[in-house]
Protein backbone atom coordinates (compact mmCIF):
# COMPACT_ATOMS: atom_id res chain seq x y z
CA UNK A 1 0.00 0.00 0.00
CA UNK A 2 1.31 3.46 -0.76
CA UNK A 3 1.75 6.53 1.42
CA UNK A 4 -0.97 8.96 1.04
CA UNK A 5 0.10 12.43 -0.31
CA UNK A 6 -0.89 14.47 2.78
CA UNK A 7 -1.64 18.19 2.15
CA UNK A 8 -1.34 20.33 5.32
CA UNK A 9 -4.66 21.42 5.79
CA UNK A 10 -6.04 17.64 5.12
CA UNK A 11 -4.50 16.55 7.76
CA UNK A 12 -7.06 16.60 10.49
CA UNK A 13 -9.70 14.95 7.73
CA UNK A 14 -6.81 12.03 6.77
CA UNK A 15 -6.87 11.39 10.34
CA UNK A 16 -10.03 10.89 10.84
CA UNK A 17 -10.34 8.81 7.96
CA UNK A 18 -7.51 6.35 8.76
CA UNK A 19 -8.28 5.98 12.00
CA UNK A 20 -5.35 4.24 13.89
CA UNK A 21 -3.21 3.12 10.83
CA UNK A 22 -1.13 5.77 10.21
CA UNK A 23 0.86 7.97 12.80
CA UNK A 24 1.04 11.78 11.84
CA UNK A 25 4.11 14.03 12.72
CA UNK A 26 4.13 17.24 11.97
CA UNK A 27 7.92 19.30 12.50
CA UNK A 28 7.74 22.87 10.96
CA UNK A 29 5.53 21.97 8.28
CA UNK A 30 7.53 19.39 7.61
CA UNK A 31 5.43 16.17 7.16
CA UNK A 32 6.94 13.01 7.97
CA UNK A 33 4.34 9.52 7.50
CA UNK A 34 5.03 6.73 9.13
CA UNK A 35 3.39 3.73 7.32
CA UNK A 36 2.86 0.37 10.00
CA UNK A 37 2.22 -3.22 8.73
CA UNK A 38 5.19 -4.31 6.48
CA UNK A 39 7.60 -3.54 9.11
CA UNK A 40 9.30 -0.71 6.89
CA UNK A 41 9.05 3.42 7.72
CA UNK A 42 8.94 5.20 4.59
CA UNK A 43 9.86 9.25 5.74
CA UNK A 44 10.06 11.72 3.69
CA UNK A 45 10.79 15.67 4.54
CA UNK A 46 9.03 18.74 2.52
CA UNK A 47 10.48 20.28 -0.88
CA UNK A 48 13.24 18.40 -2.70
CA UNK A 49 13.52 16.92 -6.09
CA UNK A 50 13.15 13.49 -8.27
CA UNK A 51 16.10 13.23 -10.86
CA UNK A 52 14.74 10.49 -12.96
CA UNK A 53 15.93 10.77 -16.60
CA UNK A 54 18.55 8.92 -17.61
CA UNK A 55 20.99 11.88 -17.47
CA UNK A 56 19.93 12.87 -13.22
CA UNK A 57 19.34 9.46 -12.07
CA UNK A 58 21.34 6.90 -13.94
CA UNK A 59 21.84 4.20 -11.51
CA UNK A 60 20.60 1.45 -12.84
CA UNK A 61 24.09 1.54 -15.17
CA UNK A 62 25.88 -0.04 -12.16
CA UNK A 63 23.60 -0.43 -9.55
CA UNK A 64 24.25 -4.56 -10.41
CA UNK A 65 28.02 -4.18 -10.82
CA UNK A 66 30.14 -5.59 -7.55
CA UNK A 67 32.89 -3.91 -6.93
CA UNK A 68 36.19 -4.63 -8.26
CA UNK A 69 39.57 -4.06 -7.47
CA UNK A 70 42.33 -1.89 -9.27
CA UNK A 71 46.03 -1.75 -8.98
CA UNK A 72 47.28 1.32 -10.82
CA UNK A 73 50.38 1.52 -12.11
CA UNK A 74 50.58 4.85 -9.94
CA UNK A 75 48.85 6.66 -7.30
CA UNK A 76 49.04 10.21 -7.09
CA UNK A 77 47.79 11.15 -3.79
CA UNK A 78 46.81 14.86 -2.52
CA UNK A 79 47.86 16.26 0.53
CA UNK A 80 43.91 17.83 1.12
CA UNK A 81 42.09 14.69 1.14
CA UNK A 82 40.00 15.79 4.53
CA UNK A 83 39.01 18.97 5.31
CA UNK A 84 40.65 21.15 7.51
CA UNK A 85 44.95 22.23 6.64
CA UNK A 86 46.85 19.83 3.98
CA UNK A 87 48.96 17.16 5.87
CA UNK A 88 52.57 17.50 5.64
CA UNK A 89 54.89 15.16 3.53
CA UNK A 90 57.02 12.93 5.63
CA UNK A 91 58.70 10.84 2.86
CA UNK A 92 61.33 11.99 0.05
CA UNK A 93 61.16 11.49 -3.62
CA UNK A 94 63.03 8.06 -4.03
CA UNK A 95 61.78 6.60 -0.54
CA UNK A 96 60.23 3.00 -0.49
CA UNK A 97 57.07 2.64 1.14
CA UNK A 98 54.99 -0.01 2.23
CA UNK A 99 51.34 0.16 2.21
CA UNK A 100 49.41 1.65 5.12
CA UNK A 101 52.69 3.49 5.69
CA UNK A 102 52.48 6.81 7.12
CA UNK A 103 53.57 9.36 4.23
CA UNK A 104 52.47 12.49 5.10
CA UNK A 105 51.61 14.20 9.32
CA UNK A 106 48.24 16.05 10.19
CA UNK A 107 48.77 19.66 10.35
CA UNK A 108 45.84 22.11 13.02
CA UNK A 109 42.73 20.98 15.28
CA UNK A 110 41.54 19.33 11.55
CA UNK A 111 44.39 17.66 10.63
CA UNK A 112 44.97 13.30 9.67
CA UNK A 113 47.86 11.85 8.63
CA UNK A 114 47.90 10.52 5.16
CA UNK A 115 48.85 6.80 4.21
CA UNK A 116 51.03 5.02 1.49
CA UNK A 117 47.77 3.56 -0.40
CA UNK A 118 50.08 0.88 -2.78
CA UNK A 119 53.84 0.00 -1.92
CA UNK A 120 56.27 1.05 -4.01
CA UNK A 121 58.79 3.84 -4.83
CA UNK A 122 57.76 7.94 -4.23
CA UNK A 123 58.72 9.16 -7.70
CA UNK A 124 57.40 12.60 -7.22
CA UNK A 125 56.58 15.31 -4.54
CA UNK A 126 55.30 18.73 -6.03
CA UNK A 127 51.98 20.60 -6.43
CA UNK A 128 49.73 19.65 -9.17
CA UNK A 129 46.56 20.57 -9.90
CA UNK A 130 43.27 18.73 -8.69
CA UNK A 131 39.45 19.81 -8.58
CA UNK A 132 39.71 22.92 -6.58
CA UNK A 133 41.18 26.47 -8.05
CA UNK A 134 44.70 26.33 -6.63
CA UNK A 135 47.20 23.30 -6.76
CA UNK A 136 47.98 20.91 -4.08
CA UNK A 137 51.18 19.17 -2.93
CA UNK A 138 50.72 15.57 -4.23
CA UNK A 139 52.76 12.31 -3.76
CA UNK A 140 53.29 10.07 -6.38
CA UNK A 141 54.21 6.35 -5.62
CA UNK A 142 55.02 3.95 -8.73
CA UNK A 143 53.10 0.98 -7.32
CA UNK A 144 55.05 -2.30 -7.21
CA UNK A 145 51.94 -4.25 -7.08
CA UNK A 146 53.54 -6.40 -4.00
CA UNK A 147 50.86 -4.82 -1.47
CA UNK A 148 53.72 -4.76 1.26
CA UNK A 149 52.04 -4.21 4.25
CA UNK A 150 53.02 -1.93 6.85
CA UNK A 151 52.38 -3.39 10.18
CA UNK A 152 49.03 -3.31 11.16
CA UNK A 153 48.01 -1.22 13.82
CA UNK A 154 48.18 -2.15 17.42
CA UNK A 155 45.05 -4.40 18.83
CA UNK A 156 42.67 -2.76 21.05
CA UNK A 157 40.11 -5.01 20.76
CA UNK A 158 36.92 -4.96 19.06
CA UNK A 159 34.59 -2.89 17.97
CA UNK A 160 32.32 -4.18 20.79
CA UNK A 161 34.93 -3.99 23.58
CA UNK A 162 37.39 -1.29 22.47
CA UNK A 163 37.89 1.57 25.02
CA UNK A 164 35.86 4.80 23.91
CA UNK A 165 39.15 6.99 23.96
CA UNK A 166 41.01 3.93 21.62
CA UNK A 167 38.17 4.07 19.42
CA UNK A 168 38.81 7.74 19.06
CA UNK A 169 42.35 7.95 18.56
CA UNK A 170 42.17 4.62 16.39
CA UNK A 171 40.16 6.91 14.03
CA UNK A 172 42.27 9.24 13.69
CA UNK A 173 45.80 7.23 13.57
CA UNK A 174 43.63 5.66 10.66
CA UNK A 175 43.03 8.91 8.59
CA UNK A 176 39.26 8.49 8.48
CA UNK A 177 36.80 11.60 7.15
CA UNK A 178 33.79 11.55 6.35
CA UNK A 179 33.81 9.35 2.92
CA UNK A 180 30.48 10.51 1.95
CA UNK A 181 31.00 13.85 0.22
CA UNK A 182 32.09 16.32 3.11
CA UNK A 183 35.39 14.87 4.20
CA UNK A 184 35.15 16.33 7.89
CA UNK A 185 37.75 14.06 10.11
CA UNK A 186 35.82 11.65 12.00
CA UNK A 187 37.51 11.81 15.14
CA UNK A 188 36.83 15.64 15.81
CA UNK A 189 32.81 15.07 15.04
CA UNK A 190 33.47 12.75 17.86
CA UNK A 191 35.29 14.58 20.07
CA UNK A 192 32.57 16.93 21.56
CA UNK A 193 32.35 18.94 24.18
CA UNK A 194 31.43 16.87 27.82
CA UNK A 195 27.90 19.03 28.44
CA UNK A 196 26.73 18.00 25.20
CA UNK A 197 25.30 13.82 24.23
CA UNK A 198 25.11 12.11 21.00
CA UNK A 199 22.39 9.59 21.83
CA UNK A 200 21.44 8.67 18.08
CA UNK A 201 24.16 7.77 15.65
CA UNK A 202 22.93 7.98 12.25
CA UNK A 203 24.26 5.92 8.92
CA UNK A 204 23.45 7.74 6.15
CA UNK A 205 22.83 5.20 3.48
CA UNK A 206 20.19 7.21 1.30
CA UNK A 207 22.95 8.16 -1.62
CA UNK A 208 20.64 10.43 -3.32
CA UNK A 209 22.40 11.57 -5.51
CA UNK A 210 22.22 10.30 -8.84
CA UNK A 211 24.30 7.85 -10.70
CA UNK A 212 26.14 6.89 -7.65
CA UNK A 213 26.39 3.36 -6.02
CA UNK A 214 29.57 3.15 -4.55
CA UNK A 215 27.57 2.73 -1.45
CA UNK A 216 24.99 0.78 -2.37
CA UNK A 217 27.59 -1.96 -3.05
CA UNK A 218 29.23 -1.10 0.11
CA UNK A 219 25.82 -2.19 2.02
CA UNK A 220 25.64 -5.04 0.13
CA UNK A 221 29.10 -6.04 0.01
CA UNK A 222 29.99 -5.85 3.54
CA UNK A 223 26.99 -4.89 5.69
CA UNK A 224 28.19 -6.63 8.81
CA UNK A 225 31.32 -4.29 8.44
CA UNK A 226 29.26 -0.96 8.74
CA UNK A 227 26.97 -2.46 11.27
CA UNK A 228 30.29 -2.91 13.13
CA UNK A 229 31.91 0.25 12.66
CA UNK A 230 28.53 1.90 13.99
CA UNK A 231 28.31 -0.33 17.35
CA UNK A 232 32.17 1.02 17.90
CA UNK A 233 31.23 4.91 16.83
CA UNK A 234 27.88 3.96 19.60
CA UNK A 235 30.38 2.83 22.22
CA UNK A 236 32.66 5.69 22.05
CA UNK A 237 29.81 8.09 22.17
CA UNK A 238 28.07 6.13 25.01
CA UNK A 239 24.97 6.52 22.56
CA UNK A 240 21.66 4.31 23.06
CA UNK A 241 20.66 4.63 19.16
CA UNK A 242 21.95 3.55 15.85
CA UNK A 243 19.99 4.36 13.18
CA UNK A 244 20.85 3.13 9.52
CA UNK A 245 18.75 5.23 6.91
CA UNK A 246 18.69 4.18 3.31
CA UNK A 247 16.22 5.40 0.16
CA UNK A 248 13.20 2.93 -0.52
CA UNK A 249 14.73 2.38 -4.06
CA UNK A 250 17.45 0.26 -2.68
CA UNK A 251 15.37 -2.80 -1.39
CA UNK A 252 18.36 -4.89 -1.49
CA UNK A 253 20.44 -2.98 0.55
CA UNK A 254 17.51 -2.40 2.90
CA UNK A 255 17.07 -6.45 3.17
CA UNK A 256 21.09 -6.58 3.91
CA UNK A 257 21.13 -4.19 6.58
CA UNK A 258 18.26 -5.50 8.52
CA UNK A 259 19.94 -9.04 8.40
CA UNK A 260 22.95 -7.57 9.68
CA UNK A 261 21.48 -5.75 12.68
CA UNK A 262 19.68 -8.73 13.61
CA UNK A 263 20.83 -9.10 17.41
CA UNK A 264 21.36 -5.22 17.17
CA UNK A 265 18.59 -4.47 19.63
CA UNK A 266 19.39 -0.75 19.70
CA UNK A 267 19.94 -0.80 16.11
CA UNK A 268 17.03 0.17 13.58
CA UNK A 269 17.28 0.00 9.55
CA UNK A 270 14.87 3.02 8.40
CA UNK A 271 13.47 3.25 4.79
CA UNK A 272 13.03 6.75 3.47
CA UNK A 273 11.29 7.89 0.21
CA UNK A 274 13.14 8.01 -2.20
CA UNK A 275 13.78 12.00 -3.02
CA UNK A 276 16.85 14.36 -3.37
CA UNK A 277 18.41 15.48 -0.84
CA UNK A 278 17.16 12.82 1.19
CA UNK A 279 20.81 12.42 2.23
CA UNK A 280 21.38 15.72 3.20
CA UNK A 281 22.40 15.74 7.38
CA UNK A 282 19.81 17.95 8.34
CA UNK A 283 17.13 15.87 6.16
CA UNK A 284 18.09 12.98 7.40
CA UNK A 285 17.85 14.20 10.81
CA UNK A 286 14.33 15.16 11.39
CA UNK A 287 13.12 12.42 9.24
CA UNK A 288 14.19 9.68 11.31
CA UNK A 289 14.12 11.30 14.89
CA UNK A 290 11.87 14.07 14.30
CA UNK A 291 14.58 16.41 15.72
CA UNK A 292 15.27 20.05 13.77
CA UNK A 293 18.93 21.42 13.78
CA UNK A 294 18.60 24.72 15.65
CA UNK A 295 19.77 27.49 12.79
CA UNK A 296 23.53 27.96 13.18
CA UNK A 297 24.32 24.90 15.16
CA UNK A 298 25.47 21.40 14.66
CA UNK A 299 23.95 18.12 14.54
CA UNK A 300 25.35 17.52 18.02
CA UNK A 301 23.24 19.95 19.57
CA UNK A 302 20.07 18.50 18.80
CA UNK A 303 21.75 14.83 20.15
CA UNK A 304 22.79 13.27 16.73
CA UNK A 305 25.75 12.53 14.67
CA UNK A 306 25.56 11.79 11.51
CA UNK A 307 27.84 9.68 9.28
CA UNK A 308 28.11 7.84 6.23
CA UNK A 309 28.13 4.15 5.50
CA UNK A 310 31.38 3.82 4.57
CA UNK A 311 33.10 5.52 7.02
CA UNK A 312 31.43 3.32 9.18
CA UNK A 313 32.95 0.47 7.39
CA UNK A 314 36.57 2.19 7.59
CA UNK A 315 36.01 2.46 11.37
CA UNK A 316 35.53 -1.63 11.52
CA UNK A 317 38.86 -2.06 9.58
CA UNK A 318 40.40 -0.05 11.53
CA UNK A 319 39.57 -1.14 15.00
CA UNK A 320 39.68 -4.76 13.92
CA UNK A 321 42.04 -5.23 11.19
CA UNK A 322 44.22 -1.97 12.11
CA UNK A 323 44.07 -0.99 8.80
CA UNK A 324 44.08 2.40 7.98
CA UNK A 325 41.95 4.15 5.13
CA UNK A 326 43.73 3.61 2.20
CA UNK A 327 40.87 2.60 -0.57
CA UNK A 328 37.27 3.20 -1.54
CA UNK A 329 34.73 2.15 -3.64
CA UNK A 330 33.98 4.60 -6.37
CA UNK A 331 31.34 3.88 -9.42
CA UNK A 332 32.56 4.82 -12.88
CA UNK A 333 29.29 5.76 -14.76
CA UNK A 334 28.25 7.49 -17.52
CA UNK A 335 29.03 7.62 -21.24
CA UNK A 336 31.97 5.12 -20.39
CA UNK A 337 32.20 1.35 -22.45
CA UNK A 338 32.05 -0.82 -19.32
CA UNK A 339 30.10 1.34 -16.28
CA UNK A 340 31.33 -0.35 -13.03
CA UNK A 341 32.01 -0.04 -9.64
CA UNK A 342 36.17 0.25 -8.95
CA UNK A 343 37.90 -0.56 -5.12
CA UNK A 344 40.75 1.73 -5.74
CA UNK A 345 43.64 3.40 -3.62
CA UNK A 346 43.07 6.51 -2.59
CA UNK A 347 45.18 8.30 -4.91
CA UNK A 348 44.22 6.45 -8.31
CA UNK A 349 44.14 9.20 -11.30
CA UNK A 350 40.68 9.17 -12.97
CA UNK A 351 42.06 8.85 -16.54
CA UNK A 352 43.31 5.07 -15.23
CA UNK A 353 40.11 4.17 -14.03
CA UNK A 354 38.14 5.18 -17.33
CA UNK A 355 40.72 3.13 -18.84
CA UNK A 356 40.37 0.26 -16.88
CA UNK A 357 36.19 0.81 -17.84
CA UNK A 358 37.02 0.63 -21.77
CA UNK A 359 37.12 3.96 -22.02
CA UNK A 360 34.81 7.20 -23.27
CA UNK A 361 31.98 5.82 -25.33
CA UNK A 362 31.92 8.72 -27.84
CA UNK A 363 33.11 12.04 -27.39
CA UNK A 364 32.92 13.82 -23.90
CA UNK A 365 31.68 17.15 -22.99
CA UNK A 366 31.44 17.29 -19.30
CA UNK A 367 33.12 15.16 -16.73
CA UNK A 368 31.76 15.56 -12.89
CA UNK A 369 33.23 14.41 -9.53
CA UNK A 370 30.29 12.85 -7.39
CA UNK A 371 26.64 12.71 -8.38
CA UNK A 372 25.16 15.39 -11.11
CA UNK A 373 23.17 17.55 -8.89
CA UNK A 374 26.09 18.83 -6.26
CA UNK A 375 29.35 17.14 -8.18
CA UNK A 376 32.01 19.69 -8.77
CA UNK A 377 32.55 19.83 -12.92
CA UNK A 378 36.68 18.75 -13.88
CA UNK A 379 38.01 20.44 -16.90
CA UNK A 380 39.95 17.02 -17.74
CA UNK A 381 40.75 13.56 -16.69
CA UNK A 382 43.65 14.13 -15.00
CA UNK A 383 42.99 14.35 -10.95
CA UNK A 384 42.87 11.95 -8.39
CA UNK A 385 40.28 10.11 -6.40
CA UNK A 386 40.13 11.06 -2.70
CA UNK A 387 38.93 9.56 0.19
CA UNK A 388 35.37 11.75 0.00
CA UNK A 389 35.01 10.75 -3.94
CA UNK A 390 31.80 8.61 -4.69
CA UNK A 391 32.24 8.65 -8.53
CA UNK A 392 32.59 10.10 -11.52
CA UNK A 393 30.26 10.46 -14.31
CA UNK A 394 31.11 11.30 -17.89
CA UNK A 395 28.57 13.16 -20.09
CA UNK A 396 27.83 13.86 -23.75
CA UNK A 397 27.52 17.26 -25.17
CA UNK A 398 23.80 16.20 -25.02
CA UNK A 399 23.71 15.75 -21.50
CA UNK A 400 25.94 18.61 -20.38
CA UNK A 401 23.74 20.86 -22.53
CA UNK A 402 24.10 24.49 -20.65
CA UNK A 403 21.57 26.97 -20.82
CA UNK A 404 21.14 30.33 -21.18
CA UNK A 405 19.88 32.35 -17.84
CA UNK A 406 16.50 34.01 -18.80
CA UNK A 407 14.80 36.45 -16.89
CA UNK A 408 12.74 35.06 -13.27
CA UNK A 409 9.45 34.43 -14.06
CA UNK A 410 8.33 34.39 -10.30
CA UNK A 411 6.52 31.00 -10.60
CA UNK A 412 7.95 30.04 -7.00
CA UNK A 413 8.88 26.69 -7.94
CA UNK A 414 12.23 27.15 -6.52
CA UNK A 415 11.00 28.41 -3.03
CA UNK A 416 8.58 25.07 -3.29
CA UNK A 417 11.47 22.98 -3.69
CA UNK A 418 13.45 24.29 -1.49
CA UNK A 419 14.29 21.80 1.59
CA UNK A 420 15.39 24.87 3.82
CA UNK A 421 12.32 26.86 3.24
CA UNK A 422 14.20 29.46 1.60
CA UNK A 423 13.68 31.91 -1.02
CA UNK A 424 15.92 31.30 -3.52
CA UNK A 425 14.69 33.66 -6.10
CA UNK A 426 15.00 36.71 -4.10
CA UNK A 427 18.34 35.83 -2.43
CA UNK A 428 19.09 35.69 -6.22
CA UNK A 429 17.95 39.28 -6.41
CA UNK A 430 20.93 39.86 -3.91
CA UNK A 431 23.28 38.18 -4.80
CA UNK A 432 23.08 39.67 -8.38
CA UNK A 433 23.11 43.37 -6.64
CA UNK A 434 26.01 42.11 -4.55
CA UNK A 435 24.48 42.67 -1.48
CA UNK A 436 26.22 40.31 0.99
CA UNK A 437 23.80 42.02 3.96
CA UNK A 438 20.50 41.27 2.18
CA UNK A 439 21.69 37.42 1.05
CA UNK A 440 22.17 36.95 4.77
CA UNK A 441 19.55 38.65 5.84
CA UNK A 442 17.36 36.10 4.05
CA UNK A 443 19.39 33.39 5.11
CA UNK A 444 21.78 32.45 2.26
CA UNK A 445 24.05 30.93 4.56
CA UNK A 446 21.47 27.89 5.31
CA UNK A 447 21.55 26.64 1.64
CA UNK A 448 22.85 23.70 1.40
CA UNK A 449 23.65 23.87 -1.78
CA UNK A 450 21.88 20.96 -2.88
CA UNK A 451 20.90 22.06 -6.58
CA UNK A 452 17.15 21.61 -6.27
CA UNK A 453 16.24 25.73 -7.17
CA UNK A 454 18.27 25.25 -10.15
CA UNK A 455 16.99 21.93 -11.09
CA UNK A 456 13.69 23.10 -11.09
CA UNK A 457 13.85 26.86 -12.29
CA UNK A 458 11.83 26.97 -15.87
CA UNK A 459 14.47 30.25 -16.39
CA UNK A 460 17.34 28.28 -15.90
CA UNK A 461 18.43 30.85 -13.32
CA UNK A 462 22.03 30.28 -11.91
CA UNK A 463 20.75 29.60 -8.59
CA UNK A 464 23.05 27.73 -6.82
CA UNK A 465 26.13 28.68 -8.31
CA UNK A 466 25.82 32.12 -6.62
CA UNK A 467 24.18 30.92 -3.30
CA UNK A 468 27.75 28.75 -2.85
CA UNK A 469 29.41 31.71 -4.00
CA UNK A 470 27.88 34.13 -1.68
CA UNK A 471 28.51 31.76 1.12
CA UNK A 472 31.94 31.75 0.23
CA UNK A 473 32.33 35.12 -0.12
CA UNK A 474 30.52 35.41 3.16
CA UNK A 475 32.69 33.08 4.93
CA UNK A 476 35.75 34.71 3.97
CA UNK A 477 34.76 38.48 4.96
CA UNK A 478 34.18 36.74 8.72
CA UNK A 479 37.53 35.07 8.70
CA UNK A 480 38.79 38.32 7.47
CA UNK A 481 36.97 40.25 10.52
CA UNK A 482 34.71 41.98 8.43
CA UNK A 483 37.25 43.81 6.49
CA UNK A 484 35.71 43.09 3.19
S1 LIG B 1 11.94 28.99 -10.20
FE1 LIG B 1 13.21 30.39 -11.38
S2 LIG B 1 11.75 31.60 -12.54
FE2 LIG B 1 10.58 30.61 -10.91
S3 LIG B 1 10.63 32.11 -9.19
FE3 LIG B 1 12.38 30.75 -8.90
S4 LIG B 1 14.06 31.82 -9.89
FE4 LIG B 1 12.19 32.73 -10.68
S1 LIG C 1 18.33 27.67 -2.00
FE1 LIG C 1 19.98 26.28 -1.45
S2 LIG C 1 19.01 24.76 -0.09
FE2 LIG C 1 17.36 25.82 -1.21
S3 LIG C 1 17.01 24.54 -3.04
FE3 LIG C 1 18.47 26.12 -3.63
S4 LIG C 1 20.48 25.15 -3.35
FE4 LIG C 1 18.99 23.92 -2.17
Amino acid sequence: MNLLPLKTQKIRAELFSLGKKYVIMIFNANIISRKEGDGLLKRSFKGGVHPLSRTHEGKYLTRNKASQPFSPEYVCIPMNLHLGAPSEPCVSKGDTVKLGQVIATPVGFLGLPIHATCSGEVVDISEKQQLGPKKVMCITIKNDGLDTREDCLPDIGTCATAAPKDIVERIKQAGICGMGGAAFPLHVKLMIQDEKHADTIILNGAECETHLTSDFRTMLESPEDIVNGLVAIMRAMDSENGIIAIEDNKPEAIAAMKKAVEGHKDIEVVALKTKYPQGSEKQLITVTTGREVPRGKLPIDCGVIVTNVATAAAVKAAIEDGLPLTHRITTVTGRVKNPCNLYVPIGTVVKDMIEFAGGYEGRIAKLVAGGMMTGPAAPNDDFSVTKAMGGIVALNAKEAISYEEKPCIRCARCASVCPMGLNPARIKQYCDANDMAGAKENNVMDCIVCGCCSFTCPANRFLTAAFKNMKDRITLASRLGGKK
